[in-house]
């Protein structure tokens, strides 16, 4: 790869501009592609001048003044041999009137527009023509304009840009062959017409399916498939812990629950089994939308390691969520006889040693934790599978590191991964071609759909109304989200320490507790304990409780601040409640004024109970960023193709992306490079 400082005329403070930009290497620079063009290879006549042209003209200046009428201005009369126009300079150096006297001959290019006696170019650039030798050149092509920021100008990028084009070579990676059977125009033929187009294609460009652009867009999604896919080869080459057995633990647990697992968990149980028999590691994702009974299927997926002698590692984004996984397992398999532990980073260094000893002595069987799980003092003593809940939180790297963690001799644990996000197919081929994917598309029976209401935060009364008459009429819960909205997060606990105060004074007869995500493990322990044990009747929260947080008796759910939070994220909280049979509600207040696109956002989520719907609609509306989580986690930052715009072309990337895999190692290697930085530490993490 050749750096971008490669280049004549970079210095240090160009170089970190251009970082900031994301652009490092002169791929990088081809692939930034302009916002716009303007049109320097033709020039106006003055009388053929419109109103809203961005243009070339060329002329004499006839006079120039400063007037001081409103605002002080240089002025000049400029004419060519159809018409007038006049030149106007807000800001300007006394030099600037010396060098634009009577008789100076200028080329200028502006915004034409209508002046108060004639047509105006306020702030043209301009250059002086000298004719006494020869007519200077026009440009050939059109004037690209790249997006930047206020400290680089438009002329690095175009100097960056001719010298690259004029002294590399730029390597087409996708063979001729496959550019035929996918219709795609050669690399540099499309980076030509889109950096330097002539002025009959560039209205043309705009279409988004333009084969300039088309074939940008291919690639890119092509080199972010191919990083996901070598991860995949790469693991299959693999050998993995064999987890073959009878099954007894996993029996012995399914006759103890006091619920008969449905058709989909026993589906992916049965894919997973299969799986944990093979030679090579498992690459599962689990998709199953909020509650529809993952916890379970870990289970007895770790049973079935366990009984194989192997340990397991269940890591969990949030302390709370881990801590609740602690509960379920305990519950679970302490009748079994299993050993477990918990480790996350807020334990005392003393109780952290112990566990530590513990888990590499192989005392314990199951270890649930947070992402202190991977940390480098962790040593497993023979870990054969990892599970990672609510995927969506953590990254790449973070799942990757912890799969490395148990590489023992070469021989690597099975993952199982699992989101609550459901995932558009295409999507997944693309981002998680890494993975096999099952999914649970069947909810327990007997819940019912929690009713959703949207309103303005100013019936927050009705609310308190509400809350009231369900905790002490119905027995039942309630929880109160305050979404992170403060820049600060000591406001942001204040603010939600100052809602669950104002909520004890208006229910004096109820027990109110708070949790969030900056009090101490032990503390958050005990208040979901009490909440638990119905001590507590209304719980309030920061999003903490987003994820997994599972207790059954609670029916309403009240979200502040809806408006400010993802279509997911208000699923995955409202999917808290409706976990039994009852009836359940989720209170959506949103603060006055409501834009119409937050709106029909809400109305969605009102509307709609199955995950996989509303994480469609949020595609549409977020990109795919958003919805897989990753935004700052570098996968799948896209800087030319669209998910929602190019979805069309996923199938024929996964096509191209085999053949590529397969026959052209290198030029696999070299798309990766050059679309996904991190992606060749992918298979070193
Ligand atoms: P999620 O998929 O969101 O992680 P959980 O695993 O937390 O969902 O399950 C939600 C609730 O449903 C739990 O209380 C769990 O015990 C219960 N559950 C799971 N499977 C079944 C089933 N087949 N029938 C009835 N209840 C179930
Ligand atoms: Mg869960």
């Amino acid at each position: 790869m050749v750096t971008i400082d490669s280049l004549h005329g970079v210095n240090t403070k160009t170089i970190e501009q251009l970082s900031k930009l994301g652009i490092h290497t002169i791929d990088d620079m081809l692939f930034h592609l302009p916002l716009r063009y303007e049109d320097r290879t033709t020039i106006k006549q003055l009388a053929e001048l419109e109103v809203g042209d961005n243009t070339m003209v060329e002329g004499t200046i006839q006079a120039c003044e400063v007037k001081s009428s409103k605002k002080r201005s240089l002025v000049c009369m400029f004419e060519d041999d159809t018409g007038t126009i006049m030149l106007r300079f807000f800001h300007f150096y006394p030099s600037q009137r010396e060098k634009l006297k009577p008789g100076t001959k200028l080329r200028c290019f502006g915004e034409v527009r209508q002046g108060y006696h004639c047509l105006e170019i306020v702030h043209p650039q301009y250059e002086l023509v000298d004719y006494s030798n020869s007519t200077p050149d026009l440009a050939e092509h059109l004037t690209p304009i790249y997006p930047s920021n206020s400290k680089l100008n438009q002329t690095v990028f175009h100097s960056l840009i001719d010298q690259i084009f004029a002294k590399y070579d730029i390597i087409d990676y996708i063979p001729e062959n496959l550019r035929t059977e996918f219709n795609l125009l050669p690399l540099l033929e499309a980076l030509q017409t889109l950096h330097h187009p002539t002025p009959q294609i560039a209205p043309k460009l705009a279409d988004d399916k333009h084969p300039a652009r088309f074939r940008l867009a291919f690639e890119e999604l092509l080199g972010h498939h191919l990083s996901m896919y070598s991860l995949r080869a790469s693991s299959n080459e693999h050998s993995a812990a064999c987890l073959n057995n009878a099954g007894i633990l996993a029996q012995a647990l399914l006759t103890q629950l006091s619920f008969q697992l449905t058709h989909a968990q026993q589906r992916v149980i049965a894919e997973i089994n299969a799986d944990l028999r093979s030679i090579n590691p498992m690459q599962r994702l689990l998709q199953g939308d909020v509650g529809s009974g993952k916890t379970v299927v870990a289970a007895v997926s770790a049973l079935q390691a366990i009984e194989s002698g192997y340990q397991v590692a269940i890591m969990a984004p949030t302390e709370l969520l881990s801590e609740q996984h602690t509960r379920t397992f305990g519950q679970w398999l302490e009748p079994l006889g299993i050993e477990f532990t918990w480790l996350t980073s807020s334990i005392t260094k003393k109780k952290r040693e112990q566990v530590l000893a513990t888990i590499a002595s192989g005392q314990v069987s199951l270890i649930i934790g947070t992402h202190a799980l991977f940390q480098k003092d962790v040593e497993f003593a023979k870990l054969g599978l990892v599970v990672v809940d609510e995927q969506h939180r953590f990254g790449v790297h973070q799942r990757l590191a912890l799969r490395n963690k148990g590489n023992q001799d070469g021989v690597y644990p099975h993952q199982l991964i699992m989101t609550a996000t459901p995932i558009p197919r295409t999507l997944a081929m693309t981002a998680y071609a890494d993975l096999d994917i099952s999914v649970i598309d069947e909810l327990p029976p007997g819940r019912t759909p929690v009713t959703t209401v949207v309103m303005p935060n100013t019936r927050r009364d009705e609310v308190i109304d509400r809350i009231q008459h369900v905790c002490t009429d119905e027995a039942r819960q309630a929880y109160w989200v305050c979404p992170l909205i403060e820049e600060s997060e000591t406001l942001q606990l204040q603010a939600a320490e100052e809602t669950a105060t104002k909520l004890q004074e208006s229910l004096p007869n109820l027990k109110v507790g708070l949790v969030h995500g900056r009090m101490k493990a032990k503390e958050k322990e005990q208040v979901m304990e009490a909440f638990i044990a119905k001590e507590l009747h209304l719980l309030v929260a920061t999003t903490v409780i987003e994820v997994g947080v599972d207790v059954p008796n609670s029916s309403l759910m009240i979200i502040e601040n809806a408006e400010r939070l993802g279509l997911a994220q208000l699923h995955q909280l409202r999917g808290r409640v409706g976990r039994g049979a009852v009836q359940s509600y989720c209170v959506l207040l949103y603060q006055l004024p409501l834009s119409e696109v937050a709106k029909s956002r809400l109305g969605i989520i009102r509307d709609n109970h199955d995950g996989f719907a509303i994480a469609q609609r949020d595609l549409e509306i977020r990109g795919p960023g958003e919805v897989l989580g990753t935004k700052q986690k570098g996968v799948m930052n896209l800087r030319i193709a669209d998910v929602r715009r190019d979805k069309d072309l996923l199938n024929d990337v996964v096509e191209a992306g085999k053949i590529i895999f397969k026959d052209y190692p290198e030029q696999c290697q070299a798309l990766v490079q050059r679309w996904v930085k991190e992606g060749l530490n992918y298979g070193e993490v």
